[in-house]
């Protein structure tokens, strides 16, 4: 019995891979009829009841997490019980902004020039420092919220007034070529594998497309992109898949942010690499041998952002694998994805379009047949 701190559709796709493996369940999640309740025993309980967590530890061989809030104390009070991988330090490092860049640094990868601030009068100098910012909330930002853009010479009490006059990070805002990342797996012996990156088109801060492997990504990038890796997995003594987010600038590679958990932008693996990123976590942090993080072709992954494309029509596109999450649509939610391995031009177009992706072909039409 694997525990899984988190029911959403994360949770739901690790359960689809373990249940192959002869797995079974258990979801922490307190929303009612989450996503990962199709593939096992859901309980809704409150971290902070001893009691409660016994309920969702016990019988547990191990317990991971899908979502990167999960309170630190809360997994640490689990670990005393049952392993938790990956570790709660990372947990703790990837939950605030300025830690997560500390650990950049001490890793030795290369991120965005970034200042903490605490106070509005941090913000203006941190602004008249920095020049043209993204200004990001140091705790609790995802998909782009808790963030707003900011150039020198703006009034800075708005700013810090509109985000909630919370402890910040102003960042240099990078104007990046293009946005890629890395799924890094580190098992409980330590041996690691990654990924090809993979480049991600984003909209309102929300992933539309994975493009998998990242066309045209040198193989010094992939080689830059996994010493990076590496380093973060051996410093944080990482057990399970690691997704690493990166502008590329200048043809390098800068560090935007991590998450301790799968990610969206390796949803492809299930149908486009021999292992996939949520087989790779559970083998991981089961301690058992890492499969090959190698594709079998070229992926498009598309998410249905909102609303569900009809099905029909996307089935009718050659090759094209839906993954639905049964959520109910509600606007920017995720609520499913498609993946076409090794399709044509014009079916990815076709998808693209089915999802209300069309404008966010990130090169040519042409390159992908
Ligand atoms: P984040 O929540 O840090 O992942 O930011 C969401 C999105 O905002 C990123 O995917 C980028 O598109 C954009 N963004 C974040 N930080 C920066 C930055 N320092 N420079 C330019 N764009 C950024």
């Amino acid at each position: 019995l694997i525990g899984v701190i988190g029911g959403g559709q994360l949770g739901r796709m690790l359960g689809l891979a373990g249940i192959a493996l002869g797995h079974e369940f258990r979801f922490l999640e307190p929303s009612p009829h989450p996503p990962a309740a199709a593939v096992g025993d859901v309980v809704a309980i409150e971290y902070d009841d001893p009691t409660a967590v016994d309920a969702f530890v016990e019988g547990c061989e191990v317990v991971t997490y899908e979502f990167e809030n999960v309170p630190v104390d809360a997994a640490r009070r689990i670990a005393t019980r049952v392993p938790v991988w990956p570790p709660p330090a990372a947990l703790a490092a990837a939950q605030d902004r300025l830690t997560e860049k500390e650990l950049f640094r001490r890793a030795g990868v290369p991120t965005p020039q970034f200042v903490p601030v605490d106070s509005s009068d941090e913000l203006a100098s941190a602004l008249s420092a920095i020049g043209d910012a993204v200004v990001k909330t140091r705790r609790e930002g995802y998909d782009g919220k808790g963030q707003t853009t900011a150039a020198r010479d703006d009034d800075a009490d708005p700013i810090w007034n509109r985000l909630g006059e919370v402890p910040l990070l102003v960042e240099e805002r990078v104007p990046f070529e293009r946005e890629l990342s890395l799924l890094a797996v580190r098992g409980r012996d330590g041996a690691t594998t990654f990924y090809p990156l993979v480049e991600n088109v984003h909209r309102d801060g929300i992933l539309r497309v994975s493009y998998a492997p990242a066309g045209g990504a040198s193989s010094g990038l992939q080689v830059d992109a996994e010493r990076y890796g590496k380093a973060l997995l051996d410093e944080l003594a990482y057990v399970g898949v690691l997704a690493i987010e990166f502008f590329q600038r200048n043809g390098g590679l800068l560090a935007n942010e991590i998450a301790p958990r799968v990610h969206n932008s390796g949803h492809w693996t299930i149908d486009g690499a021999i292992c996939s990123q949520f087989e790779n976590h559970l083998r991981a942090v089961l301690g058992l041998p890492l499969g090959p993080a190698s594709t079998i072709g070229d992926s498009v992954m598309v998410n249905f952002i909102g609303s569900v494309p009809d099905l029909r029509a996307l089935l009718q596109v050659p090759r094209a694998h839906v993954h639905l999450y049964s959520k109910a649509a509600r606007p920017g939610r995720k609520l499913g994805h498609v993946t076409l391995v090794d399709a044509d031009t014009s079916a990815v177009e076709t998808v693209l379009a089915l999802a209300g992706a069309g404008s966010f072909l990130p090169r040519a039409p042409g390159t992908w047949s």
